[in-house]
């Protein structure tokens, strides 16, 4: 019999709320392991337990349970009777199966304190079984090993150690947003971060098909998937938006242009959310990074938005933003070829300080709300899911 153990990062809310968010993490973590029967689930103080099935190998447990958010760390445990014997015994078998660590030690906790021994009565004893038994090193300061021992009421928990867990709050705890996917780098990092933040995201995702390759379709496609794994299922909006363009480039200023592509790509974002329920609009926006995140353009551009924008990347460097793209894994899929809709018919000097009156008369002539109701109507549907 084999058990997640997953201990909780910080509790949404505190106090009165943490059902909640304990309720959100066991719906959450049903979902990461829909492919399999898990048994019932249980809280134990900080602690959520749930009995895995025999069929899931390790690899993929532990690989599952690092995505849930909310997780501080988690172990795949062992329970065994509260019997220091019985504990010594599984304690030398966790052993023998790590045989290339040279060292070890054991950590126990005792939540329940009707146990006979105390944490260090526990640790001393059972790592003096292992030692006898196996000749492993006990080295307490940086052990290559550690055995956890958990004892709880209806048994003592053993693990080899603690996996990180994946931090945050449980996805869905805090709403529901829509994230502004463009296929470049800094946007999945974005959803990311606000997915950490207990943030359940669709994604929207604007093409100038055919007026170029279907390229940054799919690679929207491969972020919204793989960002899926988070959240078990998305919804990916593509809408096209060429023809918005070509009546941008018609009848607006050129220097104006990325501004007005952006200001239509926030409204009809948000006509998409409000639609979808999400009640707010998330994007890949560092400050200064580019002509367009000038802190003048980013309050044109949001003035357009019916519902807060929320930027998570505001204050970080690129080199931050990439690595962080890296260890996510979406770095690879962001970098390659594709032509962004933002880059079309771009003049080589745009407007790093737009003035609201400026741009409001530029759209003076355009059919603003009709442009908008067009591309909403058009929106192509895409339904992920995970696993
Ligand atoms: P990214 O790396 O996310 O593409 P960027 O550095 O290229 O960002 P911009 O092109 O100014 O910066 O885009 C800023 C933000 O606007 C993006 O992070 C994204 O949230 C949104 N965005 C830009 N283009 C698109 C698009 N084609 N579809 C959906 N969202 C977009
Ligand atoms: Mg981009």
């Amino acid at each position: 019999m084999r058990y997640l153990v997953g201990r909780y990062h910080e509790i949404a809310l505190k106090g009165r709320n943490k059902w909640r968010f304990v309720d959100q993490l066991k719906s959450n973590l049903r979902d990461v392991f829909a492919d399999f029967k898990l048994g019932p689930m249980r809280g134990e103080g900080p602690r959520l337990i749930v009995e895995l099935p025999d069929e899931i190998d390790e690899e993929v447990a532990a690989e599952r349970a690092a995505l849930l958010f909310g997780l501080q760390n988690f172990s795949l445990s062992r329970p065994v009777a509260r019997d220091i014997e019985e504990i010594k015994r599984e304690a030398v078998a966790i052993a023998r199966r790590h045989r290339n660590a040279d060292s070890f030690r054991v950590r126990a906790t005792r939540s329940d304190k009707r146990f006979a021994l105390n944490s260090m009565e526990i640790d001393q004893a059972v790592g003096a079984a292992v030692k006898d038994e196996i000749g492993l090193k006990v080295d307490l300061e940086n052990p290559a090993l550690v055995i956890t021992v958990e004892i709880l009421p209806d048994g003592a928990y053993m693990a080899a150690g603690k996996l990180p867990g994946a931090g945050g709050l449980p996805v869905g705890i805090t709403g529901h947003g829509m994230a502004l996917l463009s296929g470049g780098i800094d946007s999945p990092v974005a959803a990311h971060r606000m997915m950490r933040r207990g943030l359940r995201l669709d994604f929207v995702h604007f093409h100038s098909h055919p007026l170029v390759s279907t390229a940054s379709r799919e690679k929207a496609a491969e972020l919204a998937e793989h960002l899926t794994r988070y959240q078990a299922r998305s919804t990916l909006m593509l809408v096209a938006f060429a023809d918005i363009q070509r009546e941008i480039v018609a009848r607006g200023p050129r220097p104006l242009r990325v501004i007005l592509y952006r200001r239509f790509m926030v409204r009809i974002a948000a006509a998409l959310a409000r639609r979808a329920g999400a009640r707010a609009l998330v994007t890949g926006e560092s400050l200064g990074q580019v002509a367009s995140q000038t802190l003048e353009n980013m309050t044109v551009i949001e003035e357009a938005a019916a519902l807060p924008m929320l930027r998570p990347l505001v204050g970080m460097d690129k080199n931050e933003i990439v690595d962080q793209a890296r260890q996510l894994g979406t770095f690879e899929t962001s970098i390659q070829p594709d032509q962004d809709c933002c880059s079309l018919f771009v003049p080589p000097h745009p407007e790093t300080h737009a003035n609201l009156d400026e741009v409001r008369a530029a759209e003076g002539a355009l059919e603003v709300e009709t442009m908008v109701a067009e591309a909403v109507r058009k929106v192509e549907i895409v339904r992920m899911k995970f696993p």
